[in-house]
């Protein structure tokens, strides 16, 4: 397929924040941007005036919506399956549905990246409460018992520390089936962004650490701080999955470093993802432009990155009173997802703070070098 021309429009379901800068970013580069959500006044509504609101799984809406536009990518994953056939019947859809399913489901995740030579942690499929009492005889615990489907930002977890937890973990999971997995004593989490196009070209973000509070996403710091041995290796298992996924479009790689220095992937989103936010600020392509390009044929440029950055989540009520302060230090770079209602544990903006390469502040300077003043 050619390059998709300029003028065209890009379909995007899902309308949140990736979905925003993702419009931003087509806009840039030529094209529209038409947002499919059940929200309405969405984060990615609020830049284009191309907007469907309606549910994931109205077939009359979604007919309509591939109809007029010429390629369908997507920000969010958990698109019913029958969508995504219906969409897929009606325009070409990157990341393909294929690919989708596989990270819908923690399993057949854990089941891809395992044949493709990615290691990850043990695991073994729950069904029921046998099985669970099977999976912990098997695998020890510490364990953490998730569900297959639609866990977010530690929602749909549990670890069970006993065998008397057990019991409780399982019933209060849902939904069905869950799946067990070791729990890793990890030295901290790292994740790869990697672009892949139709061409078989590839682009990969340096590798950069996660650090979470209350389960979601904090602060992401760019690059980690590993040894350049491990983060080559990281790149080269985020690369592997893309090529044995046939990626067209963009992939996050979630990982472990163990505490013994291996690498473990934890899970895997074809999308843009929160912890590439850092590349709108400090790399000439973002995360976000390597989405676009990748999904319309264009040629994708190196990733990478003119300076070290930290990039900060500003989460409901309480960090959104510092939005007046960050907006007065002219050392944060500020980025409002447009969101009305500052609910707890809700992604509302985030900020970042770019530094010279290679002079990252160490671990105790970072609190300070990103306080608003
Ligand atoms: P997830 O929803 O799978 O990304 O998990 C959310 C967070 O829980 C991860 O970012 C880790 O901090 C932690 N976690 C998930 N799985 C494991 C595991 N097998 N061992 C230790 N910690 C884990």
């Amino acid at each position: 397929m050619p390059p998709l021309p300029q003028h065209s429009t890009i379909g995007i379901i899902g309308g949140g924040q990736l979905g925003r800068f993702s419009a931003l970013a087509a806009a840039s580069l030529g094209y529209r941007a038409h947002i499919f959500t059940p929200e309405p006044g969405s984060p990615a509504a609020q830049v284009t005036p191309l907007a469907t609101i309606a549910a994931y799984d109205d077939e009359a809406a979604l007919t309509a919506f591939a109809q007029s536009v010429d390629l369908v990518t997507f920000e969010f994953e958990n698109i019913p399956a029958a969508s995504l056939a219906l969409l897929s019947s009606l325009k070409p859809v990157h990341p393909s549905a294929k690919i989708l399913e596989i990270s819908q489901d923690r399993l057949a995740e854990k089941t891809f990246l395992n044949a493709a030579g990615a290691p990850t942690a043990p695991y073994a499929a729950v069904a029921s409460e046998a099985d669970l009492t099977a999976a912990i005889a098997k695998l020890g615990l510490p364990a953490i018992l998730k569900t297959t489907r639609l866990g977010y930002d530690g929602k749909g977890q549990a670890l069970i520390k006993t065998p008397e937890e057990a019991a409780a973990a399982y019933a209060a999971l849902n939904p069905k089936p869950l799946i067990l997995e070791g729990f890793i004593d990890f030295a901290c989490e790292i994740s790869v962004i990697v672009a892949r196009n139709q061409a078989g070209a590839v682009s990969s973000f340096d590798p950069v650490e996660n650090r979470h509070k209350n389960h979601i996403l904090d602060l992401t710091l760019a690059p980690a701080q590993i040894s350049a041995e491990l983060a080559a290796e990281a790149t080269r298992l985020a690369r592997l999955i893309a090529e044995s996924l046939g990626l067209i479009g963009l992939l996050a790689v979630e990982m472990f470093v163990t505490a013994t220095g291996g690498l473990l992937i934890n899970e895997i989103a074809p999308r843009p993802h929160n912890s590439g936010h850092w590349t709108l600020d400090a790399c000439p392509a973002s995360q976000f432009e390597m989405h676009i390009r990748s999904v319309a044929g264009l040629p994708l440029p190196p990733a990478t990155r003119h300076a070290d950055a930290v990039m900060k989540n500003l989460i409901g009520p309480d960090d959104m009173a510092l939005w007046p302060a960050i907006l007065a230090t002219p050392s944060l770079i500020p980025h409002h997802y447009g969101k009305t209602e500052a609910r707890p544990g809700r992604k509302m903006a985030h900020y970042t703070r770019l530094f010279p390469k290679f002079s990252l502040p160490g671990e105790f300077g970072i609190e300070d070098a990103i306080k608003p003043r």
